[in-house]
Parts: C-alpha cells; structure tokens; sequence
C-alpha cells in the first residue's frame, strides 16, 4: 500500500469517522501531516460524555458539554468535517458510505464510533428506560424529571404512585454518579422548588445485580460510596436484577415490584452497531480486536480507537475500561502513527498512561483509585477528578466555563439547567 503521496501527486485521504474524544484525538494530530482528513460525525457536535448526568440534573446547560466540531478544526487546513450517518464501512473496498454523502475511498480509516447502550434484552427497556450516553438522552431525563415534578405539584396524588421515585440501574460509574446527582437535586433543589410537594414520598432506588457497588474499586472506596450514597438519601439493592420495565414500574427477578414513573439505565454498553457488519470476529462487548498499533490485524490501513475497540494494555495484558482518557491517548496514537507512516517514519506500539480510576458521587465527594492501589476519597479526590476531566474538554474556552459552572453550583446549589424548553 502507498503510504505518502499516490502517483498522481494526490494526498493520502485519511477517513475518521466519529467525533468523540477518538476521532478528535486522532485528526488533530494529523494537523501536520500532508494528507487530507475528512471528519464525519452524524452530529455537529463533540459530546463531552462524563458530564451528561450534570446536564440530566441542570448542573450544566447543553453548550457545556456539547462543542460544535467545526470549532474544532478552525485552525487545521488540512481537515474538513461533515455532519452525517455512516451507514456503511466496506473494509476490501476501502470506502465508507453515508445517508447523504457520496461514499469516499480512503487510504486510511480511523474507525472511532464509540458505543452504544446495551440492554441486555431487559423487557420493556427499550420503550421506557432512559439511557444516559448521549446529549438528547440527558435532556430527555431532565425534561422527564422536570415534567413528574411538576405533575406532582398540580396533582399530589400521583406522587403515591412512583410519579417522583426513580430507580437507577448499575452500580458503576454512570449509575452512582447519576444517582447521587439526582438525590442532591431532589434534596437540595427541589425541596425549595415545589414547597408543597411532600419529597420525602420521593424516592432514588439503585439496584446492582452484582453483590456490590463499584467492583473496579478497592475495598475503601466501596464502603465510602455506600455511606455517600446513604446520606444523600439513596437507597442501594444489591444482587436484584431488573426482569421488565414499564412505564411505570420496574419489576426485579427476584419478584419486587417497585412502583416508579422514571429508569435510567447505566448497566451496559457496546460496540456501536457498525461493527457488527464490517465481517470481523469481535471481542466480548462487540469491540473491535486491535494489534499493538491499534490497527485491525490483516487491515493495516484500518485502525480501531476508543469505546468500540479492545485495546490490550501492554502492562498489564488487561483490556482497557471504556474512558475518556483510553479514547483520547488511543486517538491521538492512531492520528500520530499515520502521520509517521505517511512521512515515512518509524512507528510505535501504544502505550497508556493510566491516570487513575475515578467517580464522583455528589459534591465534595468523589472517588480516585490510582495505578499502584494508593486511594483518594472526599474533597482531595474532588479536585483530582475536576483536574483529569477538564484536561479532556476540547478547548480552553470550555474548560473556562466548567471551572465557573462547577464553581457556581458548588458555592449557591443552583442548578440554571433546570428549566424545559419546547419545540
Ligand atoms: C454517562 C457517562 C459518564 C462517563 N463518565 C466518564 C468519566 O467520568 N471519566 C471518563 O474518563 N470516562 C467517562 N465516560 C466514558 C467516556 O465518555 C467514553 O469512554 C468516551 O466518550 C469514548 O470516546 P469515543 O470517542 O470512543 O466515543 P464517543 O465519545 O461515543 O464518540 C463517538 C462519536 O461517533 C458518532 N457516531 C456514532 N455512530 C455514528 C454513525 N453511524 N455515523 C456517524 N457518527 C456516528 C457519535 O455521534 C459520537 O460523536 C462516561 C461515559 C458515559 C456515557
């Protein structure tokens, strides 16, 4: 395969498809390089996916955790984005189809479309769960939230019904996190919002089908979260498994039936749906398999980066969690090693540097696990995860603004986000 430039002079068109914190990552770093990177993101925006549940509970308006992607490629001459659906990746052919786009050949392909949510099949989860992973699905539950409080304001009744408890499902990062979000927005907003509304009748169930919250954690961090989780008023069920969902109740295996008008699915992910048509075998999760250099073995020219690849970590021969800060170092390697390629140069295996493990489970009290075991909790670990997590918004501007956000909420409580607007 020609690695610079073809016979016609023509430049290597690098193809990257998906516009999250991979496909960002890896054509940023192409800014150099002589060849043309063509961005396609069926939304015009970069979604900042790890502060979707402060957009769910109004701790941050939409423009915070959205950046439009044209923004992002201002200064890069060589890149041109476009807002449409993949609808297709032919893999021998080397050329990807769109809903509306012509299909475009590639000499190389950064495949970086991320996840999706996985039900697990779960009855009724499809219809009436409220999933968190992307920007529509936080506005979804906040306008859903907004609406069931202020049902229950004309109409007390409902409230005996479930119309305010909601139950979170998965004892992970997105379950506590968005948990514990809504009981500080229950507690410490909506208490002053409706005066009349009797929220201790309110109530925030989190059910685990596993015998305990937080499994990647130490045993510290666990015992901290649950004491965490019970002063925000949280209920936690570990070792139920939901069985079916309807719009107004959730029904357990275990034959507990919990009457509740809202379930936000945190339990599962997997690769996006593209994969399963590219003809690879996949990895558990439906994740692309990856070589050390994250191309997909017998596609050199195909590289696999973020939430839909299974990346091995060379240290500890463990695939790596689906995070942020695996997406973005993936990305960025992927975009550099076809730089070097083009230009000729050596090549080097991916190496991630793990910044730790964390969550945060309501204000001033979040969780850091790093590398070698050594754990944070409360404030210190507050901070830690603000430092990680601003480091991977896209821009100054934005880190700017989440620092006053973060601040603002922290010092009055107030939550501006909390407000529906119809179309
Ligand atoms: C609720 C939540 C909380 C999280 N919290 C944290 C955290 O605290 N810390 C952390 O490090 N990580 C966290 N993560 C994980 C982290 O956000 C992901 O690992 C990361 O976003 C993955 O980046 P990515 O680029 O691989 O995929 P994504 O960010 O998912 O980007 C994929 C892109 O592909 C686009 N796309 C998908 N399908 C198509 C298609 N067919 N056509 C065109 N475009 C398409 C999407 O629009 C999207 O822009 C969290 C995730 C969620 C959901």
């Amino acid at each position: 395969m020609a690695t610079g430039h073809d016979g016609n002079g023509r430049r290597p068109r690098v193809l990257v498809l998906g516009g999250g914190f991979a496909g960002i990552g890896a054509a940023q770093q192409l800014k150099k390089s002589d060849a043309e990177v063509v961005v396609v993101d069926k939304h015009d925006y970069h979604t900042f996916q790890p502060l979707l549940y402060q957009v769910a509970t109004g701790l941050l308006e939409q423009p915070a955790v959205g950046h439009p992607i044209r923004d992002l490629f201002h200064g890069q001459d060589n890149a041109r984005v476009h807002q449409d659906q993949v609808t297709a990746v032919d893999l021998d052919a080397r050329r990807v189809t769109f809903d509306e786009l012509e299909p475009l050949p590639y000499d190389y392909l950064v495949f970086a479309l991320g996840a999706e949510v996985n039900f697990f099949g779960v009855e009724g989860a499809a219809d009436h769960a409220f999933p968190l992973y992307t920007l529509a699905d936080a506005v979804r539950l906040k306008d859903h939230v907004l609406r069931a409080w202020e049902e229950a304001d004309r109409k007390p009744g409902v409230i005996e019904d479930g119309a305010l408890n909601v139950v979170v499902v998965g004892g992970g990062p997105t379950g506590i996190e968005t948990a514990g979000a809504l009981a500080e927005l229950y507690n410490g907003v909506f208490r002053k919002d409706y005066p009349d509304v009797s929220a201790d009748q309110a109530k925030i169930t989190l059910v685990e089908a596993g015998p305990e919250l937080f499994p990647m954690f130490k045993e510290d961090i666990r015992a901290y979260t649950e004491k965490a989780l019970a002063k925000r008023g949280v209920e936690v069920m570990t070792g139920e498994v939901v069985e079916s969902i309807t719009p107004l109740r959730v029904t357990l295996k275990s034959g507990t039936v919990l009457p509740a008008h809202t379930l936000v699915w945190g339990a599962g992910l997997q690769g996006n749906a593209l994969v399963q048509s590219l003809g690879l075998e996949l990895e558990r999760g439906n994740r692309i398999g990856v070589d050390s250099e994250l191309r997909i073995p017998a596609r050199p020219e195909v590289y696999a980066v973020g939430d839909v690849a299974a990346i091995t970590d060379q240290k500890t021969n463990q695939v790596l969690p689906q995070l942020g800060s695996v997406a973005l170092q993936s990305g960025e390697h992927a975009g550099k090693t076809i730089a070097d390629r083009i230009a000729d140069k050596e090549t080097k295996p991916f190496k991630y540097h793990d910044k730790g493990t964390m969550a945060t489970i309501g204000r001033g009290a979040a969780v850091v696990q790093m590398l070698g075991g050594r754990t944070m909790k409360g404030k210190t670990a507050s901070l830690a995860w603000g430092t990680v997590h601003l480091a991977l918004l896209p821009t100054n501007e934005d880190r700017a603004k989440a620092v006053v956000d973060w601040a603002g909420a922290g010092l009055t409580h107030q939550r501006s986000g909390r407000i529906t607007v119809e179309t």
